[in-house]
């Protein structure tokens, strides 16, 4: 049986606005024929038309097989399994951190003992707070670009591509908002043998807590500029608390209602009800922990080796235990919120 191609991942997913904007078909494609344009809300890829599958009967089928909007839903989950919850913080100063730093120390760690080779994540121009999809390779690279990217129109897994197929690294800590931690599961666990490249190079996966992302254009040239008077490189740090809370350079914060700001989220968020990154190697949000400091959900015995191998280096601390009510009440309610749409 022919496997399903970009003809029907665009018929499920992209003409029906389900598209998270993961990336995970653009970096999959053999064929490089997926892709994503620029502009403000893109809410899914496009193909220039070839396709192994459909063009010349080849058998692929990648970019349906690792979407990760494509057949059943993933079940509705608050916290998922665990081996253990802490609240941590890196040991060192981490200027940018979003939390606790402590994504950023287990990284760098991992980096400077040479369990990792590489880091697939989503950085940003400093002057612009454009994002984009990289691969960091130095631990001081990763220090630097510490802290959260809220308008986030980048299809994160896009350097994928480039860091398996063509730098070739086998050994890739990838770090991603939920919906590409679930694409990543299914590269993880996929028959297709195209695939396989991919899932024996991934060797930890990193999911961020996330409620929703805005669109880059929406958002900072939008409703910041636009109603707030506000440009990018006036802002150090963007953190959501139950509203936008934009902390200038000068030390002033603004705080943008998040009802204000519904039209800036991406349409694929609006179906999605996994806050907490269920099927990542170890999750990492805020919620959950005091106030600088990272609340860790670490889910697998890999996960485990690579927080344990920063403590032992002395680049993170963890208290164990975590606020489970607070995390279950936002989860729960993102459940609520996305199940209805
Ligand atoms: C879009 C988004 C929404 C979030 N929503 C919530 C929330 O509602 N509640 C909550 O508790 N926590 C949320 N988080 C997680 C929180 O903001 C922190 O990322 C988390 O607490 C880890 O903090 P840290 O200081 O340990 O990370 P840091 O040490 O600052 O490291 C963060 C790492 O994440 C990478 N990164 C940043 N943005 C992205 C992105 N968009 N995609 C992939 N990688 C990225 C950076 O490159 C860096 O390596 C969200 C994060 C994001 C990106
Ligand atoms: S959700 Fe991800 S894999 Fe699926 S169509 Fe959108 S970008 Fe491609
Ligand atoms: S809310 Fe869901 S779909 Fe949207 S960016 Fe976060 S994980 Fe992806």
């Amino acid at each position: 049986m022919a496997q399903k191609n970009y003809l029907d991942l665009k018929a499920e997913v992209w003409d029906t606005g389900k598209c998270s904007g993961c990336g995970a078909c653009v970096a999959v494609c053999p064929a490089d024929a997926i892709s994503f344009k620029e502009g403000e809300m893109v809410t899914s890829p496009v193909s220039n038309g070839y396709c192994k599958q459909a063009t010349d009967n080849v058998r692929c089928g990648a970019c349906y097989a690792m979407c990760p909007r494509t057949g059943d839903a993933r079940p509705a989950e608050t916290l998922g399994n665990s081996i253990e919850l802490a609240c941590a913080k890196a040991a060192f100063d981490i200027p940018h951190k979003q939390s606790g730093g402590a994504v950023t120390a287990i990284l760098a760690s991992a980096l400077d003992e040479g369990l990792i080779d590489a880091v697939v994540t989503v950085t940003e121009d400093r002057f612009t707070l454009k994002p984009s999809s990289v691969i960091i390779t130095k631990s001081d690279v990763l220090i630097q670009q510490a802290g959260s990217r809220y308008s986030w129109w980048v299809p994160l897994l896009a350097a994928l591509k480039n860091a398996v197929v063509e730098r070739k690294f086998r050994r890739i800590a990838v770090v991603g908002v939920p919906c590409a931690v679930q694409a990543l599961a299914r590269i993880r666990t996929s028959d297709n043998d195209l695939l396989k490249p991919y899932a024996n190079s991934i060797r930890l996966v990193i999911g961020l807590f996330c409620t929703e992302t805005f669109d880059y254009t929406s958002l900072i040239r939008g409703k910041l500029r636009t109603h707030y008077k506000l440009e990018p490189h006036e802002i150090r740090k963007l953190d959501v608390k139950g509203k936008l809370e934009i902390q200038k350079n000068d030390g002033s914060v603004t705080n943008v209602p998040l009802a204000e700001l519904e039209t800036c989220i991406r349409k694929g968020c609006h179906i999605c009800t996994d806050l907490t990154a269920l099927d990542a190697d170890i999750s990492a949000g805020s919620v959950g922990s005091p106030s600088g400091t990272t609340t860790l959900i670490i889910r697998t015995k890999t996960g485990k080796a690579f927080v344990d191998a920063a403590v032992r280096q002395q680049k993170l601390t963890t208290t164990p235990g975590a606020d489970t009510a607070a995390i279950e009440k936002l989860a729960t309610a993102k459940i609520r919120k996305n199940s209805k749409t």
